[in-house]
């Protein structure tokens, strides 16, 4: 019965949004940002179980506000969390700053260096937009535009037309939130990540031994699953600016000496 209601719902706010196709995507501010981040936050916790003391959650805390620190974007809300699943060595990170960091991932990051990998690539998606791009980009039919777009009150629909949608676009944020990004995406991550990881202080050598033992171990971080950069690609790209990394870091003023 819920699925049936749910493919009503979904046929529905197809229907609705049939005649939008050609709204533009949506420009969306931080303020959104952080909205949407906070309501598939919400539906995403409401699913996973979290574990909220102990080592393996400071690190994922402390490493997480040391790089949001440096990221520059007071107006995100950061939020850590680490999902209690041993089997999964996964992390990805919502809209806004919400950073989810699976206890399967320290199988592979054995150290905060190590962690802040993944956690400064993780933040470096949310400095880019790239949940909200892929969105955007991959509904081409603008479903998720509009639906963001009514989900702020741009588009003139009627009342229940936008409670319909609502409860369409929270199911779907939950199915979304692993959504692939983008080959380009993921070495602009890394890219990113590399610098950051370094202007907090952590060494930015990690990159490689993480992504080495990652890579040999065969295990694959799910968003990557269609889209993973070719491991050699990853590591000739992080090699390439390590040199500019590690400069960062010499200098930083959060570096543990
Ligand atoms: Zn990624």
């Amino acid at each position: 019965m819920k699925k049936l209601l749910t493919s009503t719902l979904i046929g529905l706010s197809m229907l609705a949004f049939s005649g939008c196709a050609n709204v533009p995507a949506a420009k969306v501010s931080p303020q959104q940002e952080n909205s949407i981040g906070a309501q598939q936050e919400r539906q995403v916790l409401s699913k996973v179980r979290t574990i909220h003391s102990g080592r393996l959650y400071r690190a994922v805390v402390n490493v997480g506000s040391r790089i949001a620190r440096v990221s520059g974007r007071r107006d995100f809300r950061w939020r850590y969390h680490l999902v209690d699943n041993p089997k999964v060595a996964n992390a990805f990170v919502l809209p806004g700053g919400k950073v989810f960091v699976y206890s399967g991932l320290f199988r592979y990051a054995a150290n905060e260096d190590e962690l802040a990998v993944v956690v400064a690539h993780e933040v470096a998606h949310a400095l880019k937009s790239h949940g909200i791009k892929g969105a955007q980009r991959q509904q081409k039919a603008g479903l998720i535009g509009a639906l963001l777009q009514v989900g702020m009150g741009v588009a003139g629909v009627n009342q229940n037309t936008a409670q319909t949608v609502t409860q369409v676009y929270r199911q779907g944020a939950t199915l979304g939130y692993l959504r692939p990004h983008s080959r380009e995406q993921e070495l602009e991550a890394d890219s990113i990540g590399l610098m950051l990881m370094a202007k907090a202080g952590y060494d930015p050598r990690a990159a490689l031994s993480f992504w080495n033992k990652f890579g040999r171990s065969g295990q694959r971080i799910p968003e990557y699953l269609s889209t993973h950069p070719n491991p050699g690609h990853r590591i000739a790209n992080l090699k390439r600016l390590m040199p500019k990394a590690l400069a960062i870091y010499q200098r930083s003023p959060y570096r543990r000496r």
